[in-house]
């Protein structure tokens, strides 16, 4: 018997105990054995049988026993491992390794829907010989350049940062050709990725390990690179694993300082200038901050990894929850597969952590998708989605399915005894479920109103002379809001008054020389005149526009209509009401009937998340918009109280009491609202 000879080896210590990793050259698998087992593996040269097996086991180690039945596990064990020569097994391995290279998207490829390998290649050649023109790069003096060069290139960023054009990282997106645009971000950032990636590559060179896969990877429905480091396990210090998992920022400081270079030397605002900086962000603070967190499978993974000597931290933790789950909640007695407190707690709670974590971002990150779906392509974007929603669900519910079975399988007497209970129980959880009428609740979108609003307008065509309207501005009863010119007026009203003088001056002239009828004429003509003035008089009062009610000016500052000619009729400013408030809110006609006028609703606010305000539907109206899911209604909303500081416009979240329905016919509809269609409704 012989241990094959492409078996690569490392002794090391873990949590006290020596202990051996041996890596399988053609499967790339690394498997773990105690240190009597490892030992006496590496005993096996091919010259010792069984017997002599068992004799140098006595002789090493003295003080334990040990007899035929333990030598032939341990032979077993190695067997079951593929651990010993038999060149039939050997071709066997390497052609199903063949078939799995050749076969990269299988059926495992979106098993784990977080993290989708893709086309991977096998870089160890080029790694290998490419390795001495970039050794350099590992040697501390260059170590320290690199990260003294990207500190300093940090602070010049930041020192010119008024520099940046439009702060927007990707504002070059949008001028010209944005599809040219696109494709050469999109072609530098993978290069810097795969700058990345080799820095991981060339750093498992630099310890002498190998390198044999390097590709994509969605991570998340994002498109990243992946480096198989797996190799460092076989590195006997721990702090090497660490810089190869340190390598790929390393490296990609270097394209972060190179990429300072350009943004310096370009013209700022070109488009080379906003991708260089496009690059550094993403190259830094990016990079950094997806690459490290240690909740997926990234750098900080690995270097926490290391630091905790868990090599397959993530891998155990999942088990060792699912142990949890089936003991705990199941009730079904497994083997424990973990030892150690420790290890238990960390375990437990690096799984529940990262659970959480990739539960929050998948949540949001199909939030995303399918908008972005459903924008791009409508009801096939919808329908999408829903199997989208299927292939992330089935992960979920896939173990949950082998769990109930096994727990089946386990209280099957439990279930028979019981048949008649459980039965009845089930028919009634059926009828409740479709006869039960229960209430809704649909979540809309909604605006702050004022509860009336009233614009003020010229009543004269006149010139504006003063405005002291601001958005936002709380006003009184008959605040003074703007004043038109009433020059033209005082003028017309004081040549009118005159007139009406002179005419009574005639009339009393006339009357004294007789002439009743003429003077009877005058003062007819002076009346007019008088009346002519009063009403002028009016005029000019009018010429200050103040507000009809208290409550808060709505439309912004125009210091441009100053001096401008007002037609009478013109809109000055529209005030609002705040005694009251009012929400306003749209619905498409395929949810109209979920709303019913008097319906109870309660919102919150964006800008004071904290408070619910309440109020009841109080009108519904057609609105002028038609949406591509129909005509849209507006739905008005009387709210019993208002928020402290009330602005017309704010935005909030309100939740409409819907109609008791069963929840079969609530599921119905959601499942309807979901597809966006109104087949079933
Ligand atoms: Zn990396």
């Amino acid at each position: 018997m012989r241990l094959r000879r492409d078996l690569t080896w490392r002794r090391f210590v873990m949590e006290g105990q020596d202990a051996y990793i041996f890596k399988d050259e053609v499967s790339q698998a690394y498997t773990k054995l105690d240190a009597i087992t490892g030992t006496l593996a590496l005993k096996l040269d091919g010259t010792l049988s069984p017997d002599d097996l068992l004799e140098f086991a006595r002789s090493e180690w003295p003080g334990l026993e040990f007899d035929e039945d333990f030598i032939a596990d341990v032979l077993s064990e190695l067997k079951r491992l593929k651990f010993l020569d038999d060149p039939f097994e050997r071709n066997a391995m390497i052609e199903a390794r063949v078939r799995q290279d050749r076969a990269q998207i299988n059926s495992t490829t979106f098993r784990n829907i977080f993290s989708i390998p893709l086309g991977t290649v096998d870089p160890d050649r080029f790694l290998t010989r490419a390795y001495p023109c970039v050794a350099f790069l590992f040697r501390p003096f260059f170590v320290a350049l690199g990260i003294a060069l990207f500190a300093f290139s940090g602070c010049f960023v930041w020192l010119n940062r008024d520099h940046i054009a439009g702060g927007n990282a990707l504002g070059f997106l949008g001028s010209g050709q944005p599809l040219l645009a696109a494709f050469i971000l999109w072609l530098v950032v993978t290069l810097a990725t795969i700058i990345h990636e080799l820095g991981h590559g060339f750093a498992v060179k630099h310890f002498g390990g190998k390198v044999h896969r390097l590709g994509f990877i969605f991570v998340f429905g994002m498109p990243c690179m992946f480096c198989d480091t797996s190799d460092s396990h076989l590195f006997p210090q721990r702090r090497s694993r660490a810089c190869v998992a340190l390598a790929g920022t390393y490296t990609e400081l270097y394209v972060a300082t190179l990429a300072t270079l350009v943004w310096w030397l370009t013209p700022s605002g070109s488009a080379a200038n906003q991708l260089a900086y496009t690059i550094i962000l993403f190259a830094s603070v990016g990079g950094i901050l997806f690459n490290y967190n240690p909740l997926i499978k990234m750098d900080g993974y690995f270097v926490l990894a290391d630091l905790l000597d868990l090599p397959n931290l993530q891998e155990d933790a999942y088990e060792y929850l699912g142990y949890l789950f089936r003991r705990r909640v199941l009730g079904v007695t497994t083997e424990c597969p973990v030892e150690g407190r420790r290890r238990k707690q960390i375990l437990a709670t690096y799984g529940i952590l990262s659970i959480l974590y990739s539960a929050a971002i998948t949540v949001v990150m199909y939030i995303i998708f399918r908008a972005r779906l459903i924008e791009s392509l409508a009801f096939v974007g919808s329908l999408l989605s829903v199997l989208l929603l299927w292939v992330v669900l089935q992960k979920v519910f896939r173990p949950m399915a082998n769990g109930a079975r096994l727990w089946v399988l386990d209280h099957r007497g439990w279930i028979r005894q019981r048949m008649v209970t459980l039965v009845a129980l089930a028919a009634l959880l059926v009828g409740l479920f479709f006869l039960m009428p229960v209430p809704g609740q649909r979540a809309l979108p909604a605006t702050l109103r004022p509860g009336r609003e009233i614009a003020v307008v010229a009543q004269d065509g006149l010139r504006l002379e003063q405005s002291w309207v601001t958005a936002g501005m709380p006003v009184e009863a008959g605040t003074l809001l703007a004043r038109l010119d009433p020059d033209s007026l005082v003028l017309d009203r004081a040549e009118v008054a005159a007139e009406a003088r002179t005419l009574r001056m005639d009339a009393v002239a006339a009357r004294a020389q007789g002439a009743d009828a003429a003077s009877a004429a005058a003062d007819q003509r002076a009346d007019a005149e008088t009346e002519r003035a009063n009403l002028l008089g009016q005029r000019v009062r009018r010429t200050e526009l103040r507000a009809p009610f208290a409550g808060v000016v709505l439309t912004p500052s125009q210091p441009e209509r100053i001096g401008e000619w007002l037609e009478p009729g013109d809109t000055l400013c529209i005030v609002g009401d705040f005694a009251r408030v009012r929400a306003e809110m749209e619905v498409t006609e395929m949810d109209l009937d979920e709303v019913r006028v008097g319906a109870p609703v309660r919102m919150r606010l964006r800008a004071d998340p904290g408070r619910s305000l309440h109020g009841k539907v109080a009108a519904i109206e057609p609105s002028d918009e038609a949406t591509v899911e129909g005509r849209s209604y507006r739905v008005w909303v009387q709210l019993d109280d208002a928020p402290p500081v009330p602005r017309a416009g704010l935005t909030g979240r309100a939740w409409i009491v819907t109609p008791s329905r069963s929840p079969a016919s609530h599921l119905v509809r959601w499942l309807a609202r979901f597809l966006r269609t109104d087949l079933w409704v």
